[in-house]
């Protein structure tokens, strides 16, 4: 729950004027750790606020973010990798500077010569050149810029990456090279991944387990495979049809039944039911709760399964 009337927030609602709006809502999830939870949803629907809840950019009003501790027993670090590598990369500054100010910030070497060293594995393990530490980001494509940010991002020695839409800005091929390379590096590094993505097609190779949300609050979760196997709320049902087709790119959002509302205003009951093709009047009088799902999982929607 945020006051409205905090400056970022008036930002990125366009000046609504003192009111509140529920950003996200009842939401709950464990990311186990080693594994990839992903968060799925249209835009708008609250998941880069989880995402910037999760990092501490932003603080909840209520309720808590529990971190187990890390594997040295400190408290475990959470680091953010961006959609846009482009806004995301201080232009002005060399490669080997972005990824080497971490490395300061921690204190994690102590001459200039082991944090060029760190910085050249880095750039290795990313699959870049030890030698492009000297060039500037504008001098790379923007799949080679999402490796400098997941370079800077791991400079710091975290266990819990938060990945928002970290491929969503990129070609369909360079996407799909950027996934095997998270994918790679989660296996070598033991790495725990909060993945947000609109796209199920592009979480289903990464996700042990996807939650699913819709203005603000988590509509189904569930292991990957029973997800995909067996759906069982009808928002889940639509995005699993909406998966993206090159070939009809306008097909989705009239599926969907256009836009979603705005969270601003979100329809009373359940906040789907102006575009759930199973709407009944209980729909649009009371809200489902969350419940267990058939098969695994939770599921909100009064006409789920039992
Ligand atoms: Fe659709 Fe009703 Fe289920 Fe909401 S609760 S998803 S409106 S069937
Ligand atoms: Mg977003």
């Amino acid at each position: 729950v945020f006051d409205v009337s905090t400056p970022w927030l008036n930002r990125m609602i366009e000046r609504k004027p003192k009111r509140y709006l529920h950003a996200v809502q009842d939401v709950t999830f464990i990311v186990q750790k080693g594994k990839c939870l992903a968060l799925v949803g249209e835009s708008g629907c609250g998941k880069s606020t989880v995402a910037r809840l999760v990092t501490g950019l932003y603080e909840p009003t209520e309720g808590a973010i529990v971190f187990a501790p890390a594997s040295d027993g400190k408290p475990m670090e959470a680091q953010m990798i961006f959609q846009d590598p482009h806004a995301s990369l201080n232009p002005r500054w060399r490669v080997g500077d972005i990824i080497a100010e971490p490395i300061r910030e921690f204190g994690l070497r102590d001459s200039p010569a082991a944090e060029s060293e760190r910085v050249a594995d880095l750039l290795k393990i990313v699959g870049l050149s030890p030698d492009d530490s000297r060039r500037y980001p504008h001098e790379f494509s923007g799949g080679q810029r999402q490796r400098i940010s997941i370079a800077r991002a791991l400079a710091s020695e975290p266990e819990f990456l938060v990945c928002d839409e970290p491929t969503s800005a990129l070609d369909v091929s360079v996407q799909a090279q950027i996934l095997n390379l998270m994918r790679k590096l989660q296996d070598e590094l033991g790495l725990t991944y909060l993945f947000i993505s609109h796209n199920l097609a592009v979480v289903r190779h990464m996700a042990d387990r996807i939650a699913v949300m819709y203005l603000g609050r988590i509509v189904e979760e569930a292991d990957t495979e029973a997800l995909f196997a067996n759906p069982q709320h009808p928002y889940t049902k639509l995005l699993l049809q909406t998966i993206p087709d090159v070939a009809s790119p306008n097909r989705d959002r009239a599926l969907m039944g256009g836009e979603p509302p705005s969270p601003l205003d979100p329809p009373k009951g359940c906040a789907f039911h102006p575009r759930c093709p199973l709407a009944a009047d209980i729909c649009s009088r009371d809200a489902p709760k969350s419940r267990e799902r058939q098969g695994g999982g939770v599921v909100a929607c009064h006409m789920a399964p039992l």
